[in-house]
């Protein structure tokens, strides 16, 4: 595939103290493509996610989006962050305004767009995760794949470049997550370039371009789905795929 880059990791290590967290890390994400990233728990996803947007400083190595290096604070990395969307496992959405309220506030306080406008984006994307007849509604009415949706329309009313998913469906009821998987397999289809850190390994089969398998800290396979799942490459990929199919 002829990569357009939007993220580059290159060389990135962190440290958690004298926890060597991120390990030498290289990661292209192409313009559309869906990187599904998997491994134990404690191997490194969520910091990965968190490195892309510099929510967690890196002590060496760079990474860029659309070809702009990261800075490390300031202004334009408050810029630069709103291009990148998170949804996370717990939804944290504001208990006391109403889902319209929550999908409309960063677009506000952000983007600077008036509440007209704001509210008119939302609307239309409410519309776009199946609920729009839930915009008056507060997130503790909704069911928990409800809200992820709402926190997924949230985000992308930041108009972002690439969307970030850690482990989107992992606090869900087993009937809510094919909900979430169904809004997510959509973006996909209309080009999102996102990374997914997820257990639900259907999606990472026919969504996935991508399958990138870490283990303490490093990448150790990085290959399209079928060739992955098909035959891994590693022992500790065997190891993983053997406890979790
Ligand atoms: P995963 O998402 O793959 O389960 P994490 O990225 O959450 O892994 O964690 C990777 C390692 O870093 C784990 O050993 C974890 O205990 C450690 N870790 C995560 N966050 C912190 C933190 N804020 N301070 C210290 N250690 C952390
Ligand atoms: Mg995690």
């Amino acid at each position: 595939m002829a990569v357009d880059p939007l993220i580059e990791l290159r060389d990135v290590n962190k440290y958690y103290g004298k926890l060597h967290v991120l390990r030498d890390i290289d990661l292209t994400v192409g313009r559309g493509e869906v990187v599904v990233v998997i491994g134990p728990s404690g191997s490194g996803k969520s910091t990965l996610c968190r490195t892309i947007n510099r929510l967690e400083s890196i002590e060496s190595g760079t990474i860029t989006l659309s070809g702009t290096p990261l800075p490390a604070e300031g202004r334009a990395l408050a810029q630069l962050r709103a291009e990148v969307g998170m949804v996370f496992q717990s939804f944290n959405l504001f208990a006391h305004k109403t889902v319209l309220a929550n999908v409309s506030l960063a677009q506000i306080k952000v983007r600077k767009r008036r509440k007209e406008q704001a509210d008119q984006r939302s609307r239309e994307l409410l519309e776009r995760v199946g609920l729009a007849a839930h915009a008056d509604k507060y997130p503790a009415q909704l069911s928990g794949g409800q809200q992820q949706r709402v926190a997924i329309a949230r985000a992308l009313a930041m108009d972002p470049k690439v969307m970030l998913f850690d482990e989107p469906t992992s606090a869900l009821d087993p009937e809510m997550i094919n909900e979430v998987l169904e809004v997510m397999r959509q973006l996909a289809r209309e080009g999102m370039t996102m990374v997914v850190v997820t257990h639900e390994m259907g999606f990472a089969r026919s969504a996935a371009n991508r399958v990138v398998f870490m283990a303490d800290g490093a990448i150790v396979e990085d290959r399209p789905p079928e060739e992955f799942f098909g035959a891994p490459r590693s022992e500790r990929a065997k190891d993983f795929l053997s406890k979790i199919l």
